[in-house]
């Protein structure tokens, strides 16, 4: 961990801007919102397990966890005509990773915040958004509600202080990769770089979502290894490029590039839009383009849970799976009525993370427990910013809808208020991510005692210390803060770990249980949630 990373961690309490805020940082409200990790917690503690009150009672399918996954398990099994499933949410609403928050009456996201557009494996989600109206096909060509489209500009990037090989501190740059004044030897890299890609996609198998690639043993080779070690065996060793991916990965996946796998660091590019060098003149295709709204992915879930009516039951903890030769049995708890029930189904769709599964299930797959030990989550923050006017902007390109500063340990913000029509700019809400999975598991490990023990104040000011770089006036606008803390975000792809048998073993059906999140991917993101939950919903209409 380096030095600057370390200050930012710590909080604000050496910064000089404190003292400098008109009211004082201190004064900002907010606090903890989001997930109860008390009811979690409770689950993995087995304070929950209380005798069931009455009958059991029945369904023909029930689901556990209602984020992305089961919310397409749900969506799959009404297509299929099998309407008495019951999914069961252990928060107080739908929506997983990809819920929303709201402040001053302006939404804002929670989690997951946009959509790139499908590609053409991903033909389930693609189904999907010509389902809510978001695309249609037009003379052949499939177009994109331009609403929903994320306007421009969509990304700058701030550089605080003199960087290497980086000209123009104290100013934005358009892009991620702030290559004004780049040396020639960083130029050449990133060429390299890109011709190596270029290779890759050419001769493996990326695709999004990722079961539907072809495995083979090049990707079984650098599955093997950290994408860290693949970049030193090949000498990347220039700090602009070794940052910027480094970046890639920590917003991917939750973790730098010391921990997570080379397949998962090069399939980052291989699987969407590759990797453009300087002086590149490939125009940028439409297949570059996000979705995105002001409650980022919340839109597409909310859509998802209209209609489920009394199917959804949230505010419910699934605490024990029992699966049987005609039966699976579903102890839950119910956090309203503080009473324990039991189910009976068919089938059971498990679409909470594995590592829950691995709990919740009386005798597990064997492909389950083999796997737990080699499971690691990345903990995020999430913090959301409600802002009374706009900020003053530095020189650069204008306000983008993802603003990222260069060498933070976090990962910038996004606008919500980016996507509306007004003319001048006004009050907003900036969401702020910080990944803390880091470039190690003990990394990891101390960033989530860190992230669960800390009180919200010392989170709010490190918040702040990392975005006062690029906008010393923030603190004076801000009226509030709201921050999600996530413990397990996110399973990182670590090396050895997309590849592993056990977890294309889970893909597939277990008797009467199946399996469905981003965890089966190995890869956190809504076509493979979506994608899997739609196989799973499909396979479990079965009679
Ligand atoms: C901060 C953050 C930002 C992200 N940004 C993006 C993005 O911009 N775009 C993108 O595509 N992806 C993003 N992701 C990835 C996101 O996780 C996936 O896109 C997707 O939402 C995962 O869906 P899921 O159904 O697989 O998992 P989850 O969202 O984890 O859903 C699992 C559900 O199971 C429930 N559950 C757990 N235990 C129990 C229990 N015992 N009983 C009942 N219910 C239970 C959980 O509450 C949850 O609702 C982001 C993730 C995070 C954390």
């Amino acid at each position: 961990m380096n030095g600057r990373r370390r200050t930012l961690l710590l909080g604000g309490a050496a910064l000089p801007w404190l003292a400098g805020c008109e009211r004082g940082v201190a004064g900002i409200p907010g606090g903890w919102i989001g997930i109860d990790a008390g009811r979690g917690h409770a689950l993995r503690d087995g304070r929950l397990a209380r005798a069931p009150v009455g009958d059991a009672k029945r369904c023909a399918v029930a689901i556990v966890g209602a984020g992305v996954a089961g919310l397409a398990a749900a969506r799959a099994l009404a297509q299929a005509g099998v309407d008495d499933f019951r999914l069961f949410e252990i928060e107080d609403r739908a929506g997983g990773n990809a819920r929303a928050h709201a402040m001053g009456g302006m939404r804002c996201p929670l989690g997951a915040h946009y959509l790139p557009l499908p590609g053409p494996e991903a033909r389930e989600v693609a189904e999907l958004l010509h389902a809510l109206g978001i695309a249609r096909q037009e003379l052949g060509r499939t177009v994109y509600d331009e609403r929903q489209l994320c306007h421009a500009p969509q990304e700058r990037v701030f550089v605080p202080d003199p960087q290497p090989g980086v000209r123009g501190a104290g100013r934005w740059h358009e892009g991620l990769l702030p290559l004004d004044g780049a040396a020639p030897s960083t130029l050449a890299q990133l060429r390299r770089f890109a011709d190596e890609l270029r290779e890759l996609q050419r001769t493996l198998s990326f695709t999004v979502p990722t079961q539907r690639s072809r495995w083979s043993p090049g990707l079984a080779a650098l599955d093997a290894q950290s994408f860290a070690a693949w970049l030193d065996a090949r000498a990347y060793d220039d700090p602009l490029l070794r940052a910027y991916l480094d970046y890639c990965c920590r917003d991917d996946y939750g973790a730098g590039l010391g921990l997570v796998s080379a397949w998962a660091g090069v399939h980052y590019f291989a699987s969407r839009h590759g990797f453009r060098a300087p002086g590149d003149e490939t125009a940028a295709d439409a297949s570059d383009g996000v979705l995105t709204w002001p409650e980022g992915n919340a839109h597409l879930t909310e859509r998802l849970a209209e209609g489920l009516g009394e199917r959804l039951r949230s505010g419910v903890v699934a605490t024990r799976i029992e699966t049987g030769r005609h039966e699976v049995a579903l102890e839950i708890w119910d956090a309203r009525t503080a009473r324990a029930e039991r189910w009976t189904a068919r089938r059971l769709i498990v679409c909470a993370p594995l590592f829950v599964a691995r709990r919740l299930i009386d005798a597990p797959p064997a492909a389950l427990a083999d796997l737990l030990p080699r499971l690691s989550y990345a903990p995020w923050l999430v913090s959301n910013l409600q802002l009374r006017e706009p900020l003053l902007d530095r020189p650069g390109p204008a306000p983008a809808w993802d603003n990222v500063i260069a060498g933070s340990a976090a990962l910038g913000y996004v606008d919500a208020m980016h996507q509306s029509l007004r003319p001048v700019p006004g009050p907003t809400v900036l969401t702020h991510y910080w990944a803390l999975g880091g470039q190690s598991l003990p990394d990891l490990r101390a960033s989530r005692a860190q992230l669960l023990d800390k009180p919200w104040e010392g989170w709010r000011d490190a918040v702040l210390a990392d975005l006062v770089q690029a906008h010393p006036d923030l603190p004076g606008k801000v009226e509030r803060m709201d921050s999600m803390r996530y413990g397990h975000a996110m399973l990182v792809p670590t090396p050895g770990l997309r590849g592993d048998p056990a977890l294309a073993a889970l893909a597939r059906p277990q008797g009467r249980l199946h399996f469905a999140h981003a965890d089966l991917s190995a890869h956190s993101v809504f076509e493979e949630a979506y994608t899997c939950g739609t196989l799973a919903g499909t396979a479990a209409a079965a009679p």
